[in-house]
């Protein structure tokens, strides 16, 4: 059987995750595990969530169940949240409602790219390589600053070539915590703005905000479409709400992208969307987004949370991050090999995420969307296998 190239890049992109599961089997299943390793639900579902989704399950309408491209009540919504959270003149028709931050993502890489394109993507960071590789276009990494992990402009400025169309930011960052400062986002817009002009073609930023409401210490956020009016946003429900299996997200035109670009581009999502394979969520998730809007996971929590974990391992010697926002901590692997640190981790019945998977094969993660008592478990092994 032969695959297609967009099959085997996506297929190679997602390697080192593919293997690092793999991998777990041998120990997975066993009782008494810690998983901390994805970004998924360890408690029941938030009351409010389900509530939200009941309330809109019992049909109205002949229509209830039919086809549904984005519905003014949800794009309405959105364009409300924006307006307040970010400060900038949002309209319903910025919004394309889409599944989830995926979603949005594939939407926005085809909607300005072509086959070939590059698209400049934070290294360590999340997985859009194999969205990439589905969608016919080439990654291409750039660094963050090795110690902070703060976003590194110059080294942006180095990814790009003359086949650059879109730059991913990502704040706050997967899988550090990062939240990137205006100041810092201002640079960048600078440096976006005279490549475009020196390449004689728009570079877009794609500005991956699903972590915007998780933040702590009280720290403002700065959308990138503050700093930079070419700028896409995608955004997931899935992060705030704790339940990424119930697929909802959108992708929103900055409102300071210049008009006649705005209409085309507002024209051109539902037909691409289509194209895509009817990529819109489901009618009952978007019924219910507009009352899912002021929904959250308990913030303050998962703060207390990244206290603990921070403290705990900090007093063990390890190097860590301390992420800003977001749900993940990203530390220094004791001896700097993550795939042995993981292992003997995981033989001690602790799972979390090697950097490999990012590309960086000294560091780990773990996820904080555990609960205190699954972290309190893990602290024993943490301890015992800690650089001392
Ligand atoms: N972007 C980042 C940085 C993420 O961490 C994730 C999920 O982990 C996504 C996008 C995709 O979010 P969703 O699965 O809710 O679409």
């Amino acid at each position: 059987m032969e695959l297609s190239k967009r099959a085997l890049a996506a297929r190679d992109a997602i390697e080192p995750v593919t293997s690092f599961f793999l991998s777990l089997r041998a120990v997975d299943g066993r009782p008494g595990v810690v998983d901390l390793t994805f970004g998924d639900p360890h408690e029941m579902p938030l009351p409010a969530f389900v509530d939200a989704l009941r309330a809109n399950l019992e049909p109205r309408a002949e229509d209830w169940f039919a086809y549904k491209s984005s519905q003014a009540p949800a794009q309405e919504a959105v364009a409300a949240g924006l307006r307040d959270e970010l400060g900038l003149p949002f309209e319903p028709d910025d919004i394309a409602l889409t599944q989830g931050a995926f979603g949005a993502i594939s939407v926005a890489f085809r909607l300005v790219a072509d086959v070939g394109d590059e698209v400049v993507v934070p290294q360590p960071g999340w997985f859009y390589a194999p969205m990439l590789g589905a969608a016919d276009l080439v990654a291409v990494k750039a660094p963050l600053d090795p110690d902070t992990f703060d976003l590194d402009v110059d080294a942006v400025a180095r990814a790009i070539t003359p086949r650059t169309r879109i730059v991913v930011v990502n704040s706050p960052a997967n899988p550090t915590g990062r939240i990137y400062t205006r100041d810092r986002l201002a640079e960048l817009a600078e440096a976006l703005e005279s490549a475009s002009v020196r390449g004689g073609r728009r570079i877009w930023l794609l500005s991956d905000e699903p972590y915007r409401r998780l933040r702590f210490d009280g720290i403002n956020f700065t959308s990138p479409a503050a700093c930079y009016p070419w700028t896409l946003i995608d955004y997931s429900y899935g992060k705030v709400l704790l339940a990424p299996g119930q697929r909802l997200g959108y992708l929103a035109l900055s409102p300071l992208i210049p008009r006649a670009e705005r209409a085309e581009l507002r024209a051109a999502m539902l037909p691409l969307q289509m194209g895509m394979g009817w990529g819109f969520p489901d009618a009952v998730m978007q019924y219910a987004a507009p009352a899912l809007e002021t929904v959250s996971i308990d913030v303050a929590e998962l703060e207390r949370r990244r206290d603990l974990m921070v403290r705990a391992l900090g007093a063990a010697g390890y190097a860590l991050t301390v992420p800003e926002g977001a749900f993940y901590l990203w530390g220094a692997a004791p001896g700097g090999d993550a795939t042995a640190f993981v292992a003997a981790l995981a033989e001690r019945g602790v799972f979390v995420l090697p950097g490999t998977v990012f590309n960086s094969p000294g560091y780990f993660r773990i996820s904080l969307t555990a609960t205190t008592t699954m972290l309190e478990k893990a602290l024993p092994a943490l301890r015992e296998l800690g650089p001392g």
